[in-house]
């Protein structure tokens, strides 16, 4: 459990609610501005380091707040170039972040809860079940702290984190005012300087928060689609039972439309084995998805232990993809990256303190389910 000081952490703040803490401190709203760029830009959590603030000023700044990122527990660097970090949360939970380079693109993957709720079947951040909603300390600590890997200060002028996908473990939607404010912070010029285009949220279908998140915020969306109509959804994310398929792209339309600009939806799409990767399944989507300004990426399932899935062939991937692409959609197989260091979608595990005890249900379930199929298999031999 990471320690409470009690002083106001300054990393989680946006530039509007930075200003008001010096306005209750009785200080110039302008100092925002600069201690941001400390902080965000350089990657600095001393105050004394703060050389155009005044001493006084810092010695004020010291008794009353601090910047505090979540604990690095580990930092590993995979062959082909994939960085993934474990940080521990002060929920005392472990949450994974990973940072893609692939040509001139630095992608940082941001988790935004310990373990997630939403138990999809082959996710294996839900197979742990839900501890703790990151802060926005917490959330934003994640790219402060790879930036400061890189070395790359100031952060805005050679950068290595082009984008950032809110693809890590948790469902962003369900953390969203901690979310919103470390998005903010990612696109503000004060902060990472990344553009809207650049800052993608991915959701497994709340239908109502996408609504409430168009109100508030411009960052690109994706979903997390992975079946083509609601019986076979339901089994996969089963949110889909509370908002089902029209409900959840009927928001997406509503949140794209209004973006204008000529933005499309990301449509996110796990592939697994004899399960939803059917000639037939790409039709329906092709149905589905009719005059919706999307493009799909696929993802081909990332096995964990236990997870009673595969992943489908490359052909029947490859055949997936074609009859997609006929249909006119422009189609992406996402590559898997970094899985020498479990970095890959749905590997990320952390190190949840389940308070839902689900993974304790699950692996217990999973026994039971191995003893009937055996025990189903001796009786067909007998
Ligand atoms: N909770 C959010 C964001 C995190 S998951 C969401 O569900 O959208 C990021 C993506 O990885 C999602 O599309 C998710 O469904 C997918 N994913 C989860 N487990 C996977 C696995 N084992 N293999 C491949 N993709 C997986
Ligand atoms: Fe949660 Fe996303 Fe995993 Fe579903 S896929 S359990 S929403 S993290």
């Amino acid at each position: 459990m990471t320690e409470s000081t009690g002083k106001v952490n300054l990393l989680g703040l946006t530039q509007p609610q930075l200003e008001s803490f010096f306005e209750s401190i009785g200080e110039k709203r302008f100092r925002a501005g600069q201690v941001m760029k400390w902080i965000h830009h350089f990657g600095v959590d001393d105050f004394d380091a703060m050389s155009n603030i005044g001493k006084a000023l810092r010695d004020k700044l010291k008794a009353s707040a601090e910047i505090r990122g979540p604990e690095v527990v580990s930092q590993d660097i995979s062959s082909d170039g994939t960085r993934k970090w474990v940080v521990r949360v002060a929920s005392g939970s472990c949450v994974e972040t990973v940072y893609i380079p692939q040509g001139g693109r630095g992608t940082l993957c941001v988790s935004s809860q310990a373990g997630c709720a939403l138990d999809c079947s082959f996710c294996s951040t839900g197979k742990q079940g839900f501890n703790s909603d990151l802060t926005a300390a917490e959330v934003i600590g994640q790219v402060w702290i790879a930036n400061k890997s890189f070395g790359t200060i100031p952060a805005k002028i050679d950068r290595a984190i082009t984008n950032v996908v809110m693809m890590g473990m948790g469902e962003p939607l369900l953390n969203f005012d901690n979310v919103v404010a470390a998005m903010n912070i990612m696109m503000d010029d004060l902060g990472y300087g990344i553009s809207k285009r650049k800052v993608t949220l991915s959701t497994s279908g709340v239908a109502p928060m996408i609504d409430k998140l168009g109100e508030v915020i411009d960052v690109s969306l994706a979903l997390s689609l992975h079946a083509p109509n609601d019986p076979l959804r339901n089994q996969l994310v089963p949110i889909n039972k509370k908002y089902p398929l029209a409900v959840v792209l009927d928001s997406c339309r509503r949140y794209i439309s209004r973006l204008g600009e000529k933005r499309v939806l990301t449509i996110e799409y796990t592939l697994l084995k004899d399960v939803n990767d059917q000639p037939e399944h790409a039709q329906q989507m092709i149905a589905l998805l009719k005059d919706f300004p999307c493009k799909i990426n696929l993802i081909p399932f990332n096995p964990f232990p236990h997870s009673g899935y595969e992943r489908p062939s490359n052909n029947s991937i490859r055949r997936f993809q074609d009859l997609l692409h006929k249909a006119g959609h422009n189609v992406t197989v996402r590559t898997t990256r970094g899985e020498d260091i479990d970095a890959a979608c749905g590997q990320l595990v952390g190190q949840v303190m389940d308070r839902t005890r689900r993974s304790e249900r699950y692996i217990a379930v999973r026994q039971l389910n191995a003893e009937a199929e055996a025990s189903q298999n001796a009786t067909n031999r007998n």
